[in-house]
């Protein structure tokens, strides 16, 4: 029988961890009020001729929460759950992530609804197009830098810069990341995401003196964080004995050749559903399974008070963002649940998105190599300082991670307070 999840408020989950840092860091009540909310909400509106002649409208975001550190950074999202306090939620979110990681930008949030499977390529070049328009002056290399997130990908980031440098008169690839290589992306950056989730994951086995070869592990989603975590650590030696996308969760307790279903899933019009080699548990089955870790890399909110209590893995590594609600945190802690929380576990995208904007102003390409080195360096050392914050202020890691971030964004926004 399945319960029905009582999902939450994404926005509160962050500013109910924020709180609990903040009370921890005795942090001073203007700075407090300031940094829960955003610097900047737009809402926009407009519409594209689609491929019928009918016409359409659209509504579309762009939150930027804090550019104390720099120019904000975040995705852009086309989904039909796009909505404002999600936005919101996640462009806090982004702030945090880039603090943590000590990578020079704010935090930055956008989104469409729209369901990107229903539109063609010529429709979604024009909604991207006309939502670069509405924004051009928001966006900027040393303002607001987009990415990809859910529902959007390089060709997206490509159209946005096209856009972008018409309207401006010039080429601004450092305008937007994760476009494709000959438009000015960096090697690494599509499968960034889920290598960083596979450094975090290993380093988080170490942690728990578990050994890769003898872990098992189940992925939620297999879009391009999940699929990407699912084969790096694969090639670890982990036993991926569980994965899911939309349309089914498939199991086999002698683990899943990664790279073969990715095959698959690549000929399967972008599906899972039908693999032979594995069979069909439910969603729900997938979270609960006795795995040493456990990685959800699709959406908010899967992991709330109603379900936390039936999770079995030893470790939980988010993939992607806010995938645990707050009011599940004590749950898991109670039942020794290690979760590396998401502004850490999946800040490998971002942090190769720096890279990307840093060749694109430095007019610079940097090898595969270098990119995964410079990656590994930057995850390990924030990983190392999380759990050194956590040991000192006995906290979980998630607070530990929250604490360094407001520290660091507190200090910072208290140094720009010239108007006081
Ligand atoms: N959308 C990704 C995230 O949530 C990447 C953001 C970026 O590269 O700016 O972290």
């Amino acid at each position: 029988m399945s319960t029905e999840i009582i999902k939450q408020n994404p926005f509160e989950s962050m500013i109910d961890r924020f709180n609990i840092a903040a009370d921890i860091l005795k942090l001073d009540e203007t700075i407090r009020q300031k940094l829960q909310r955003p610097e900047k909400q737009i809402v926009v509106n407009f519409s594209i001729v689609l491929d019928n002649g009918k016409s359409e409208n659209f509504e579309g975001y762009r939150i930027i929460h804090n550019t104390a550190l720099g120019p904000s950074k975040g995705g852009i999202r086309y989904d039909n759950g796009v909505n404002l306090e999600e936005v919101k939620a996640l462009a806090a979110w982004m702030t945090w992530k880039s603090a943590v990681t000590g990578i020079p930008f704010g935090g930055a949030k956008g989104g469409i609804i729209c369901d990107p499977k229903q539109y063609s390529k010529v429709e979604l070049e024009k909604i991207t197009r006309a939502y670069t328009k509405s924004l051009s002056d928001i966006f900027g290399p040393s303002k607001d830098v987009p990415a990809p997130d859910l529902g959007t990908g390089p060709d997206e980031m490509g159209w946005l810069m096209d856009e972008f440098s018409l309207l401006h008169g010039k080429t601004v690839p450092g305008v937007v990341t994760g476009k494709h290589l000959n438009a000015g992306g960096s090697l690494g950056r599509v499968e960034a995401t889920g290598k960083g989730v596979s450094i975090i994951t290993l380093l988080a086995l170490k942690k728990l003196k578990l050994i890769p070869e003898n872990t098992s592990v189940a992925v939620q989603g297999f879009g391009n964080v999940g699929l990407h975590s699912a084969l790096f650590l694969h090639e670890k030696g982990l036993k991926i004995i569980a994965v899911s996308d939309i349309s089914v969760a498939l199991y086999n307790p002698e683990g899943i050749n990664i790279p073969e279903l990715i095959l698959y899933y690549n000929l399967n019009n972008k599906s899972i559903k039908g693999y032979q080699k594995a069979s069909n548990i439910t969603h729900e089955e997938l979270l609960f399974l006795d795995v040493d870790v456990l990685i959800p890399a699709a959406t908010e909110d899967v992991i709330t008070r109603t379900n936390a209590s039936s999770v079995r893995a030893k470790i939980i590594v988010e993939g992607a963002n806010g995938p645990v609600s707050s009011d599940a945190d004590a749950i898991l802690q109670k039942n020794n649940v290690l979760v590396v929380p998401d502004i850490l576990a999946n800040a490998g995208g971002v942090t190769v998105s720096y890279f990307e904007w840093l060749q694109n102003s430095l007019v610079e390409s940097w090898s595969y190599d270098l990119v995964n080195k410079q990656l590994e360096n930057i995850l390990k050392k924030s990983f190392q300082l999380v759990f050194k914050t956590a040991e000192i202020h006995k906290v979980t890691p998630r607070i530990a991670s929250y604490i360094i971030a407001l520290q660091k964004v507190a200090d910072s926004q208290a140094l720009k307070e010239v108007y006081a």
